[in-house]
């Protein structure tokens, strides 16, 4: 059975933030003190196992009366899940020896303490009880561990559960839609519609700046830096949420009206040369927005087709064919020399991502990578015929 995992934000009172963060510190604790004992045994010349940095713990922590009253799932979580991964990815050169573990940084505690039970919109956790959260489960099936972490001001809990629950629905009968992303419009449908751009960093640009120079003059680890500092995370936050929002909605909107999509491959680190428009397309962080919809269109099983990264989707005539050789961003309608059709220019290169997943100007062999199409090889010979012909002596 497939795991599927929700994140939901919780509403706790203050006992309970409290506890979240003690909860966080003793994870910590854990996994500091078992690393500052993998490291001295090492360096005699013993390597520790998982288990026996754990055992070793549990005995080390009988020293530290306050560990008796928290949750031991979570230290022990601490050390066999994430320090002995850490470790395990030095040990096969995967990444660099584990760092210890900073206060305020990526916060968070996990537990799969049997006493944890989903009910609506609470959850009960070990030692603290009912918490409050802002939505409720959305998988049915065995819960198989909890997460609790805070960005910002806000905890989230993640819920892990071993599900049989399918999103599939019939899409037969849409129809396939190609849909062009940029920095103007966030999204561009083949069939027209538009989902707008928030830009949410070019609106909070100048508040953001401002409590980052306040940030700059406090002493660094006095209590003014210490609030200040979470000032500056929650206009982050704040700019994070505005533009995931807009990108699930959009997404959402997308995956359920289609039954197929092509989409662009997107060049970002191409795009993010351009120093003028660096800015704009970090701030519309147009590769989390594709991946969010690949994803959900993954769990409603519709393919998404991804045009070669030299498919030139703008310059291409959606009606004739006809490539230009030069077109401006500025230039908001396309217009056809050939064909003399004038057409919004997004909705034109949407058209052209549409026609690749249906398959008329681009195919896939069968190991999936793009090949040369046949569609466009074939017009190539013809119109090769055309200037011989004319070439000919009369
Ligand atoms: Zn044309």
């Amino acid at each position: 059975m497939p795991l599927k995992t929700h994140k939901i934000a919780l509403d706790p009172n203050n006992k309970q933030r409290t506890w979240f963060a003690q909860q966080c510190g003793y994870a910590r604790f854990a996994y500091n003190h078992a690393l500052a004992d993998f490291k001295s045994a090492l360096a005699n010349g013993e390597f520790l196992s998982a288990s026996k940095l754990n055992e070793r713990f549990n005995v080390a922590k009988q020293a530290f009366a306050w560990t008796k009253t928290q949750d031991q799932v979570v230290a022990n979580r601490s050390i066999f899940v994430n320090l002995s991964a850490a470790i395990g990815n030095w040990v096969s050169k995967r990444a660099r020896f584990p760092k210890f573990k900073k206060r305020g940084k990526k916060d968070a505690w996990t537990t799969n303490n049997q006493s944890v039970q989903v009910e609506g919109k609470r959850i009960k956790l070990p030692k603290i009880g009912w918490v409050k959260m802002f939505q409720s489960l959305r998988w049915t099936g065995k819960l198989m561990k909890v997460t609790i972490s805070r960005t910002a001001h806000r905890w989230f809990v993640s819920i892990t559960v071993d599900t049989e629950d399918t999103e599939a629905v019939d899409n037969s009968t849409h129809p396939v839609v190609g849909i062009d992303v940029g920095i103007n419009t966030l999204a561009t449908c083949s069939d027209g519609s538009k989902y707008d751009n928030p830009r949410p960093l070019k609106r909070y640009e100048r508040k953001l700046t401002r409590a980052q120079r306040r940030l700059s003059k406090r002493v660094k680890g006095s209590q003014n830096w210490i609030s200040q500092k979470r000032k500056v995370a929650r206009i982050h936050y704040r700019i994070a949420c505005i533009r995931n929002d807009a990108h699930h909605k959009a997404t959402t909107a997308i995956v359920n009206k289609v039954s197929a999509i092509g989409i662009e491959t997107l060049k970002v680190t191409n795009m993010l040369k351009n120093k003028k428009l660096a800015k704009a397309v970090s701030d519309t962080a147009l590769g989390g927005f594709l991946s969010k919809l690949k994803t959900k269109a993954e769990t409603l099983g519709i393919p998404v087709t991804e045009a070669s990264q030299f498919y030139a989707s703008s310059k291409t005539c959606s009606s004739c064919g006809h490539k230009k050789k030069n077109l401006t961003l500025s230039e908001r309608t396309y217009h056809c020399s050939q064909c003399d059709v004038s057409i919004d220019r997004d909705v034109n290169a949407a058209i052209n991502l549409r026609n690749v997943a249906v398959g008329h100007t681009e195919t896939e062999n069968a190991c999936g990578v793009q090949v040369r199409p046949h569609a466009e090889a074939r017009e190539t010979e013809a119109r090769k015929a055309v200037w011989k012909q004319q070439l000919l002596p009369i």
